[in-house]
């Protein structure tokens, strides 16, 4: 008898950006080897959004049920609805922990009872239950870090004996005060990631997101002999940080790309902007999106569209339905004053940075974003906010240098002037410039070296999965 093929039950957090590099994740390990098989698994409601209609899952799955999607249930009808109300967050949180793992446990034992047992759990950040529901099974479990290697050795020393050094930086309130951490560049205070330091308040609004970083570093310190850590990102961006994630077992596995058109809980604009992007010439196109999460206040909104129109460059902004506060609004009188623009609500990012029209790319520095915009060799202007967005722009600034950081006024808005400043850092004429665009295309191909066949990212995604195999 043949033995069973390895079987990957890929969890996630139901956030675009987790369910992206997760989906990402899940096609390229079927991707690597013939015999793999996956299931995907985030909340009801996000399954719902991904799949409104029946047949587009099916559509999804082709590969003759080698991906299935199966969601779990998180205790709530419709999910999280979002807003400001730091109860309903918590209370989300607290469903999400508790529904999760019943229903997750319940999902890998009707997979077994199905003849389809599960040779490994895979989990994005915000699920360390996974862990324990994997353990008590007797199936190995790995985190997928979906952020750098950097920010989970940074998350590791926090947990490993510096959080209070870190918290009396912090409260000294001065966010360059810097803060050293074994084995990484000195860190200004302001530059960590925003959950270990404003977060750590209970009254912060993600004061549970906190709790939970420190659940699933507890839960990493439970795995023997070592937890294994898929992380999205390749070792030739990061061999200083790698030096610096403690006795885990860190597997960098990407910059992972979707395959094809991918699907998202966005409803996308219709494509015109590519033909749009197709009819400018070159590098010169300036993107500009700050994700799935992040609204910009009117204000911003104001000051990007002036920094923009200013600057003579053609350019695609994104603004998301959900930033009700300024959309409305702003729509029907922006349509008027767009001379060199064109502004959706939702793109295909990863096609548009991919799209020789595009020169430069002004994010907030989430990490897809910043992976994708390394993997295609687009220059950044980062504008980071909170998380590890910072951490993510100081990397694109200072290590790998393919951009440059906004600074923002002491009300958090980005100026035009100073909008218009860093695109010419990154699109002008100048040596640094040039510079800057030439290391970009660099990093594409150590990016693209790595994902390729024999690469490291490649190498190390077959390891693990020829782990599962041996121990099926
Ligand atoms: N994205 C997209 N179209 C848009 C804006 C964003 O496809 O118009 C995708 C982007 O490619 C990335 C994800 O949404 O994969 C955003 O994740 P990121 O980590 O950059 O930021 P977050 O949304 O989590 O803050």
């Amino acid at each position: 008898m043949s033995p069973p093929r390895p079987h990957f039950l890929v969890l996630t957090y139901p956030l675009q950006g987790h369910i992206a590099p997760a989906l990402r994740l899940a096609r390229r390990l079927l991707a690597v080897a013939p015999d793999v098989l996956v299931t995907f698994s985030t909340t009801e409601a996000a399954h719902q959004r991904l799949f409104p209609a029946k047949q587009e899952e099916e559509d999804l799955n082709g590969g003759g049920g080698r991906l299935e999607f199966i969601p779990f249930s998180d205790g709530t009808e419709g999910g999280y609805g979002g807003g400001s109300d730091v109860g309903a967050f918590n209370a989300y949180m607290a469903s999400f922990h508790a529904a999760g793992p019943r229903s997750v446990g319940a999902l890998v034992d009707a997979l077994a009872a199905r003849g389809r047992p599960v040779s490994r759990v895979v989990y994005t950040l915000m699920l360390p239950w996974a862990a324990d529901v994997a353990r008590g099974r007797g199936v190995p479990s790995a985190l997928y870090w979906i952020q750098p290697v950097a920010v989970f050795a940074v998350y590791h020393h926090y947990f490993h004996g510096y959080a209070g050094a870190v918290a009396e930086h912090y409260r000294r309130g001065d966010p360059s005060f810097v803060v050293e951490l074994p084995g990484l560049a000195p860190l200004a205070v302001g530059d960590l990631p925003t959950f270990l330091t404003e977060s750590t308040d209970p009254a912060n609004y993600f004061h549970a997101v906190f709790l939970t970083f420190r659940d699933l570093f507890d839960t990493l310190d439970r795995e023997a002999p070592a937890a294994t850590v898929l992380i999205n990102s390749c070792q030739e961006l990061e061999v200083g940080a790698l030096a610096a994630v403690g006795p885990h077992d860190v597997l960098p596995i990407g910059p992972v790309l979707p395959a094809g058109d991918e699907t998202s809980i966005f409803k996308q604009d219709d494509a015109k902007y590519m033909e749009w992007l197709d009819t400018k010439p070159a590098s010169s196109v300036v993107y500009v999106s700050f994700g799935s999460l992040a609204t910009m206040a009117r204000e911003q909104l104001d000051e990007l569209h002036l920094g923009l129109e200013e600057g003579r460059r053609p350019y695609l902004l994104v603004v998301r339905k959900d930033n009700k506060a300024t959309l409305a609004e702003a729509e029907a009188e922006m349509g008027e004053r767009l001379e060199n623009g064109v502004v959706v609500e939702w793109c295909d990012q990863v096609r548009v940075l991919s799209h020789a029209a595009v020169g430069c790319f002004v994010t907030h520095c989430g990490w897809n974003s910043v992976a994708e915009s390394v993997a295609s060799g687009v220059p950044m202007v980062g504008v980071p906010k909170v998380s590890e967005q910072s951490m993510n722009a100081r990397l694109v600034e200072r290590e790998w240098r393919t951009g440059v950081r906004g600074r923002v006024d002491d009300g958090g808005v980005l100026r035009a002037a100073e909008l218009r400043r860093c695109v010419e850092e990154v699109m002008g004429d100048g040596a640094a410039a040039a510079e800057v665009r030439r290391r970009a295309r660099e990093w594409k191909r150590v990016a693209a070296e790595a994902m390729g066949n024999g690469g490291s990212s490649y190498c190390n995604l077959v390891a693990f999965v020829d782990g599962a195999r041996s121990s099926n």
